[in-house]
């Protein structure tokens, strides 16, 4: 039977610097599918009248980079329930005429988390203890979920901004409320390492072109794993200083593993097919870092 062609792709403002199509397009050719995935330059103010004109325009959906993942909650038919708690839409798919919206944000995290811990859990196992989460932006949304969802004992938020902290401790703990939620100010991020099983920066701090993250690591334990959610540079200070920690290095995770994971599972809401991260893949969207 021959296969229906099917389009797709990413809109965002400013656009142009997504790994997006490089991803999606390796897998269009991979399973030997009829379709594309393009960049949609869209501005905020044009944003409902994008969305209407999807399904017109042909596309199986589409995913949402900034500034639009918060901005598209309010404007499509139906949100999933995993994407309502996050509180923030990256994947939109086109069916019967309605718009659905999804967040595979999270799905990326924890599959980046298991591909370097096979088996990770926050609940139970050697990686279960507090967490702590510098950051509270839209990454930080959906790391916390994950955790959330995992029945993470305690989550500690720490956020420049105390009261984007607080505001998404006191959210997210009143629907996971099997974990210990605490905001802390930034000033206090150095102690809020003790005892955490893991780190996690979702903060832009480290990224190529940003601040560094100043960071002591000394009060963590040399078990915890340590996260960033930044891909450029695939190896951020952070990353670099836990790998290389005097005394004992800890198991690190950068954020290509969350990049290609939450592609995998939007891919298969439109293509029909999950596909894999492969090596090629991975020096395919390496190449373009
Ligand atoms: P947001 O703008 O939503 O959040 C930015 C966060 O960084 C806020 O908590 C902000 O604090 C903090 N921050 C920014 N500048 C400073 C500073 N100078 N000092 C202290 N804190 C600071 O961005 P996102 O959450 O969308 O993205 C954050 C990072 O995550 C980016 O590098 C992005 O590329 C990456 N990312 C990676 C993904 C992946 O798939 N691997 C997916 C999504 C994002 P405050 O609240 O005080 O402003």
């Amino acid at each position: 039977m021959e296969s229906t062609y099917t389009l797709a792709g990413v809109m965002g403002w400013p656009v142009r610097h997504s790994r997006s199509p490089v991803i999606h397009g390796h897998w269009i050719r991979e399973h030997g599918l009829k379709g594309d995935y393009v960049l949609l330059p869209v501005q905020p103010s044009h944003l409902h009248e994008a969305l209407r004109g999807l399904q017109a325009l042909g596309f199986a959906g589409c995913n949402l980079t900034i500034p639009h993942k918060v901005a598209a909650l309010s404007m499509v038919d139906r949100v999933d329930p995993l994407a309502a708690r996050i509180g923030a839409i990256n994947t939109l798919v086109v069916k019967d005429g309605q718009l659905l919206g999804f967040n595979t944000d999270a799905e990326g995290y924890v599959q980046s988390l298991r591909e370097a811990q096979p088996g990770w859990r926050a609940d139970t196992g050697p990686h279960a203890g507090p967490v702590a989460v510098l950051g509270a932006g839209g990454a930080a949304r959906a790391v916390l979920a994950v955790l959330g969802e995992q029945g993470a004992p305690e989550i500690r938020i720490c956020n420049r901004s105390l009261d984007k902290a607080q505001a998404l401790a006191a959210e997210f703990g009143a629907h996971y409320r099997g974990t210990r939620w605490l905001a802390l100010p930034w000033d206090q991020r150095d102690a809020a390492l003790e005892g955490c099983s893991q780190l996690v920066n979702t903060t832009s701090l480290g990224m190529t072109g940003q601040d560094a993250l100043t960071l002591r690591l000394d009060a963590l334990p040399r078990t915890a794993l340590v996260c960033d959610v930044i891909y450029t540079p695939l190896e951020t200070p952070l990353l670099a200083a836990a790998r290389t920690r005097p005394g004992g290095q800890h198991v690190t995770v950068n954020g290509l593993g969350m990049l290609l994971y939450q592609a995998r599972a939007a891919f298969q809401h439109w293509f029909g097919v999950l596909p894999e991260v492969t090596p090629a893949l991975r020096r395919a969207v390496e190449a373009t870092l």
